[in-house]
């Protein structure tokens, strides 16, 4: 299932062994970053190149946690209905134990990564589960370095499964999408990559156009971001790391871009020193 595929070295993602670009423009790209010494390094995944946990983070909803590898860290979430499972993020790493883990879940339906630096060995994952459509976001496409031969291109607001509907909000990329689904308790989960971002605190979130570079979206945008998100109704938020907001999320979402737009529009600069005022 590897047969084919080189993966950049720094961010993970996959490409076509053939057609190998000079340089990787997801790494390229300002929102990334190449290594300090400014060398493109390519790597041969291999089966047994990294460990995968497959983690049960709340009812129905598994974490897969990679141990070793290359890549940026992601963690991909599968959650778990009665219509089959749905993957959200992708690994840069797959394991025939951890396919085996993720297949006796339930059957795939879909493998959703939230914009392009998830990517992963998505192509690789889908043909291990059975040919599972790679859903990649029309305006994203572009990003592709290796296309998966089951891809479903979308747009704006898809079901995906009865009670899981994948939308794009944008903002860190044009076509950066959430996925919402009921939770095993209905009280609603939102997995939203790097669309809405956990902070450490557990309580509040971010908008950022580069989450490594720390380059931010404008109010305007975390605002439409969060309104969008807000159609939903969802108790606990699951960003594409470890981070999470696990009660009062839609709230939580709202109140954040409301403090972002207050802050990059200058409502607090007063609070910044050292003379104090700007003029
Ligand atoms: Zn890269
Ligand atoms: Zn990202």
């Amino acid at each position: 299932m590897l047969r084919g595929i080189t993966q950049c070295a720094t961010c993970g993602v996959e490409y076509d062994a053939e057609t190998l670009p000079s340089v990787c423009p997801v790494c390229a790209d300002e929102r990334q970053y190449l290594p300090p010494d400014g060398v493109q390094r390519w790597h041969q995944p291999a089966e047994a190149g990294a460990g995968i946990s497959v983690v049960e983070v709340e009812e129905r909803l598994f974490a897969l946690r990679v141990d070793g590898g290359v890549g940026i860290g992601q963690e991909a979430k599968v959650l778990v209905t009665d219509h089959g499972s749905v993957m959200v993020d992708v690994p840069a790493a797959i394991t025939a134990a951890a396919v085996e883990e993720v297949a006796k879940l339930g059957p795939m339906r879909a493998i959703i990564p939230s914009h392009p630096h998830m990517f992963g060995l998505q192509t690789a994952w889908s043909a291990a589960l059975g040919d599972v459509p790679v859903w990649i976001a029309r305006a994203d496409a572009g990003w592709l370095g290796r296309t998966p031969a089951h891809r479903h291109l979308w747009d704006g607001e898809e079901e995906v499964l009865p009670g899981v509907v994948a939308a794009q909000l944008g903002g860190h990329f044009p076509g950066s999408a959430v996925v919402h689904w009921g939770g095993a308790d209905g009280q609603g989960v939102l997995l939203s990559g790097d669309t809405i971002a956990p902070n450490p605190d557990g309580r509040t979130t971010t908008f950022m156009y580069s989450y490594p570079n720390r380059i931010p979206l404008s109010g305007a945008v975390a605002l439409r971001v969060a309104d969008g998100a807000a159609r939903f109704a969802f108790d606990r938020l699951y960003g594409n790391f470890a981070g999470a907001i696990l009660g009062g999320a839609r709230d939580a979402v709202l109140t954040s871009a409301a403090r972002h737009a207050a802050w990059t529009g200058g409502e607090h600069d007063d609070r910044t020193g050292p003379a104090g005022m700007p003029g």
